[in-house]
């Protein structure tokens, strides 16, 4: 398939061609000025083409700049944009309290200070919100987003606004030092903590992060246990040969966790700036080889046949949209992304949502449905009761787990009916998901296209996550921002 990608020398848009080579996907490129290069996209072309057929075409949510250099350049969003903010990321400063080897960001390492003021904070949550429909969910990054100062009243001044989702991507260490903390972010309104998360021993994050951190880890757990925040989110980022043996343990972790650890959310690495073939070869890790490698170290409990990509669910907002006459977001991302799965944890054993929901027909259910209720047809389904029936036929009630109401749960994520369904289901029920983030390498004009997690920047736009970082980050930190003086030690 032709596509366009980056020169990863010079950052210039070149033609690309995504190929099936041996059972895998393949993207190769050439550059007039920097030669030619090569990058395994997708590790597994079967489920490659499975997952190709939930390609939508979405449209944003709004339009602030205008066509005139091409993709990426015109960000964003522009009127070529295919997907509206699912979930925005703000940066709240770029100083961190750790120096992990993998990442030049830092201000320490950039020699500037990027720290939108809190008039700037307002004004890009304001614009968020006035996407149609609203973005409903804020991730405040950085850096290390809990040493800015007034993080608190941050997270306040996202609620007030009329976020429903708001979290914070975290190395923990503020977490760990102090229960209090975790507390005053709870009752400002912070739902869940995307917990920097590499293993199960200190290995990893040796390699990674440059210290040993899996203590800090667990202390920050316990005190959101105790400070009262519900919802941990582990997030490992992934690299070959480094952390790819404990996907199963990561999972089990949490599975035993699960009073408050809700998800993991696994990052392929990305390889940000230059780095040499071999090192690359080495280390790149993709969707698929997680897949794989989550079916052998679970012993088969989550089949890769439990996975599906983002835009999969994208027929539940077409549903509600036409039972409920609002506007719903779409998750219209590009299919080869993400995948994600939801499994219940009953007895010590893991059990994939799709294991008992024949989610396929479900999906198709939906679609069906809301076609006719759109061409105002008599749909013949009127009543919630009704809806409920009809679901039935999509569960095979003897492989359910036990105590859940599997049809009121259905009905529940339509966003229909009996909430204490749906609050049971995310009591029993581990999140597992991955997304792939793009480097220069790898990079797909087609998938950033139809990305859904943007960063809002102090110019009044809204910038794909994979734009952002690859092309945009530089020049508006740069220009946002002050000299950092690195902190002297003390005589
Ligand atoms: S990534 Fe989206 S917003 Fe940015 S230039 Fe491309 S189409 Fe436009
Ligand atoms: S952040 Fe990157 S990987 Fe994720 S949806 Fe956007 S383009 Fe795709």
């Amino acid at each position: 398939m032709k596509t366009k990608s980056l020169c990863p020398e010079c950052l210039e848009v070149i033609d690309a061609e995504v190929y099936e080579n041996e059972g895998k996907i393949k993207i190769k490129k050439k550059c007039e000025k920097h030669g030619e290069f090569n990058d395994i996209y997708w590790s597994d072309a079967a489920l490659y083409h499975k997952f190709a057929k939930w390609q939508y075409e979405g449209k944003a949510g709004i339009t602030l700049t205008k066509t005139d250099k091409g993709c990426p350049f015109d960000c964003g969003l522009c009127p070529e944009h295919k997907s509206s903010t699912a979930l925005a990321l703000i940066d709240l400063t770029n100083r961190c309290n750790m120096r992990c080897p993998t990442c030049f960001a830092n201000a320490a390492a950039a020699g500037y200070l990027y720290e939108p003021t809190m008039e700037q904070l307002r004004e890009m949550m304001i614009m968020l919100r006035s996407e149609t429909p609203p973005c409903p969910a804020v991730q405040f990054a950085g850096g290390e987003p809990t040493i800015r100062e007034g993080f608190v009243d941050i997270v306040k001044m996202a609620r007030e606004l009329g976020f429903v989702h708001i979290q914070v991507a975290t190395n923990g260490i503020a977490l760990a030092k102090s229960e209090e903390f975790c507390r005053q972010l709870k009752e400002a309104g912070l739902h869940t903590v995307y917990l920097q998360f590499d293993g199960v021993t200190e290995g990893p994050y040796k390699k990674l992060r440059g210290i040993p951190a899996l203590k800090t880890k667990l202390k920050a757990i316990e005190n959101c246990r105790r400070g009262g925040l519900k919802s941990v989110v582990l997030v490992p980022t992934l690299m070959r040969g480094v952390n790819d043996h404990q996907i199963g343990d990561m999972v089990r972790f949490a599975a035993e966790n699960l009073d408050i650890v809700k998800g993991v959310n696994v990052q392929p690495i990305a390889f940000e700036g230059r780095i040499n073939e071999s090192e690359r070869k080495k280390g790149r890790i993709t969707i698929p080889d997680f897949i794989h490698l989550l079916e052998e170290q679970t012993d088969g409990e989550i089949p890769k046949e439990s996975f599906y990509p983002v835009p999969f669910v994208l027929p539940v907002s077409h549903f509600v949209e036409m039972w409920k006459k609002t506007p719903q977001l779409e998750f219209s991302v590009h299919p080869h992304c993400g995948a994600a799965t939801y499994v219940f944890v009953e007895n010590g054993r893991f059990k994939p949502i799709t294991e008992f929901i024949d989610v396929e027909g479900f999906m198709e259910f939906l679609l069906e449905s809301a076609e006719e209720i759109n061409k105002s047809r008599i749909w013949k389904i009127k009543t919630i009761a009704g809806l409920i029936s009809a679901l039935r036929k999509f569960i095979d009630k003897d492989k359910a787990p036990k105590g859940i109401d599997s049809s009121t749960l259905l009905a529940t994520i339509l966003g229909i009916g009996n909430r204490e369904a749906l609050a049971e289901f995310h009591r029993k029920t581990l999140f597992i998901g991955a997304m792939h983030f793009m480097d220069a390498y790898n990079f797909d004009l087609e998938r950033v296209k139809r990305c859904g997690i943007h960063y809002a920047t102090p110019d009044h736009r809204i910038i794909p996550f994979c734009s952002y970082n690859a092309i945009h980050r530089l020049s508006v930190e740069k220009a946002f921002s002050v000299p950092f003086h690195k902190p002297q030690p003390e005589k």
